[in-house]
């Protein structure tokens, strides 16, 4: 039995409509009310355009809410932007930042990473801080260097156990329904938490890592089972409601 207890958390992206939202959020609380709640926390980052009505279907369960991503300022003149404290404000609990579809579409860098959530945190919010190494990058030989320099980049100073968690997503595994071994994912989700040590002590024992691409019901046991690995962030298998409730199931 791991100290840290699993989050599983659904990355909606660009999809749905308000019906289409609605009735992911529904089927997902009449899980939990119909089935009793998993060994884990259970979280659904739908898209700026449906949070507030998945935060009212939501009220009330245990399921939280979360934005996708978040400016790095409070407010002003930043067209189309949506800034931490208007997500809080919809009754979010998290944000994702730095996800690699961010870091590729938006050009955002670690260091845009992590002035975003650096807003998050003082919106009261959880950072959820994307870290992953392309393909390209892995054939080099480079993962490690690469994910442990995006990890030291792109976390606030400062950041805690409570306010911060990490997701390991190996950018090649996004969507492709390619996941890594499960030594890889062991032997990064160790080298995380090694250089947390160094950023947070002790502390960094309750830190949890995610581990994020391609996890399905079919894979979810087993990736949530490795010892550093904390839950899963979850692209297109949450927006099923079998198989994001599989995956929370999962969790031992
Ligand atoms: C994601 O977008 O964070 C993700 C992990 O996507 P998928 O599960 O579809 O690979």
């Amino acid at each position: 039995m791991k100290s840290r207890r699993p989050l599983i958390a659904g990355n909606w992206k660009m999809n749905g409509l308000r019906q289409d939202g609605l009735a992911l959020a529904r089927g997902v609380a009449a899980k939990l009310a119909n089935e009793g709640a998993p060994s884990c926390d259970l979280l659904v980052c739908p898209p700026a355009t449906l949070i507030s009505d998945v935060s009212g279907a939501l009220a009330g369960t245990a399921v939280a809410v979360g934005g996708q991503d978040c400016h790095a300022a409070p407010s002003g003149a930043h067209t189309g932007d949506v800034s931490a404290p208007m997500l809080a404000d919809l009754g979010c609990g998290y944000v994702i930042v730095g996800h690699s579809e961010r870091r590729t579409d938006h050009g955002e860098t670690d260091e845009a990473v992590r002035a975003k959530a650096v807003a998050a945190h003082k919106a009261g919010l959880i950072a959820i801080v994307c870290i992953g190494e392309t393909e390209a990058e892995r054939d080099q030989g480079r993962t490690i260097e690469v994910v442990a320099g995006q990890f030291h980049g792109s976390l606030p100073e400062g950041a805690t156990a409570v306010d911060t968690v990490i997701a390991y997503e190996p950018v090649w595994a996004i969507g492709t329904g390619r996941t890594p071994t499960v030594a890889d994912v062991a032997e990064v989700h160790a080298m995380i938490r090694r250089e947390a040590r160094t950023r947070m002590g002790d502390e960094a024992g309750k830190l949890r890592i995610l581990y994020g691409g391609s996890m399905k019901p079919s894979n979810a046991r087993e990736l949530i089972a490795i010892d550093d690995v904390d839950g899963g962030l979850i692209g297109g298998a949450s927006l099923k409601v079998e198989d994001f409730w599989a995956i929370a199931q999962s969790c031992p």
